[in-house]
């Protein structure tokens, strides 16, 4: 199998013939053996109908159906694990993303890359909900990740196999898969891509993913800078607190001592203590996470999501 094209869908059921047809259109032409893996997140309008129906007329298209509404990421995940060709290409369900592109994005994989994603430029969003946000999300990603990149939200990539198997993706990650590759050694790429406006059905999201994507972005940034040693992190800080409570439990004391000041009721006194205290807990909780980061990576050995149904001849399900 060359190319496996895995398209996470919720309630998609107008968007979903269409987009097939389309990525049909596009690939035959290339030669490729290739598959598709339309990943069903639980979808409670006609989408695993539809799904089914092109399934009986086409066996190339692959329908995984989650039990329940698992979330983007999780049904991504599910598609990548189920994938089976060299090249796996992710895209949106909704018709966003144009599946002309694709071309584009594998020639740019042959150059030598391991993955290589879309930036959706222009893009056809809302300014306020949507453009500005993502904005924001994106110069913040960039900042604190190593990838530099300018649209991390875009589904549209091309990932070699042994890059996509690699990894674990938890929350809403999926738009950090870049940054987990690139920690991984993976050669990272970006092309500008074609974004349409959607023509049926809602987004899924609304203004609430901005601040899911900040605290993922810290978890990222965590895990990826300091999950294999938490106390580097943990650490400094409580030698920094501590170190500056003591400091100031010294100059108080030469006070009392030396110059018989009053310090029981001076504020100094508690921050004092108060950043003692604190370094102390930083540099235990640093400790315990050294702890875990032993025996967190084995014990995480299963998926996020659990699926119902598999939509293919070739594998039992
Ligand atoms: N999606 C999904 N599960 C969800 C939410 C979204 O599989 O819980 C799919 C959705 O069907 C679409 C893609 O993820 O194919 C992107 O979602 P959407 O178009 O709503 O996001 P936007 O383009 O507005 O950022
Ligand atoms: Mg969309």
């Amino acid at each position: 199998m060359d190319l496996s094209v895995v398209v996470p869908v919720y309630n998609e059921e107008e968007n979903l013939e269409p987009l097939i047809h389309e990525i049909r259109s596009v690939l035959d032409p290339l030669g490729k053996r290739y598959e598709l893996i339309l990943v069903d997140d639980g979808s409670t309008d006609g989408t695993y109908g539809v799904l089914s129906r092109l399934h009986e007329a086409e066996p190339r298209l692959k329908v995984l159906r989650f039990k329940r509404n698992f979330g983007q990421t999780a049904a991504v995940a599910a598609g990548l694990a189920y994938a089976q060709g060299e090249v796996i290409v992710a895209m949106d369900g909704d018709g966003q993303n144009d599946p002309k592109d694709i071309p584009a994005l594998l020639e740019k994989l042959e150059e030598g890359f391991d993955l290589v994603s879309g930036w959706r430029s222009p893009r056809r969003d809302p300014f306020w909900s949507r453009r500005l946000p993502s904005r924001i999300a994106n110069g913040l990603i960039s900042w604190m990740t190593q990838v530099k990149l300018h649209d991390y939200g875009c589904t549209l990539k091309a990932i070699r196999r042994e890059v996509a198997k690699d990894l674990k993706l938890y929350g809403e990650m999926h738009r950090f898969i870049p940054a987990i590759a690139f920690e991984r050694g993976a050669r990272i790429a970006e092309i500008k891509v074609h974004h349409r406006p959607r023509r049926w059905g809602r987004s899924k999201y609304g203004i609430a993913r901005t601040f899911r994507v900040i605290l993922d972005l810290l978890t990222v940034k965590f895990l990826l800078s300091y999950a294999t040693r938490p106390l580097h992190i943990f650490g400094l800080v409580g030698l920094i607190s501590g170190a500056l409570g003591f400091l100031i439990a010294v100059y108080l004391t030469i006070g009392k001592i030396f110059y018989q000041l009053d310090i029981g009721g001076r504020p100094l006194l508690l921050l004092a203590v108060l950043l003692i205290v604190i370094g102390f807990q930083f540099v235990t909780m640093g400790l315990l996470g050294e702890m875990l980061a032993r025996t967190y990576p084995e014990s995480q050995d299963k998926p996020i999501y659990v699926i119902k149904e598999i939509l293919d001849e070739g594998k039992p399900a």
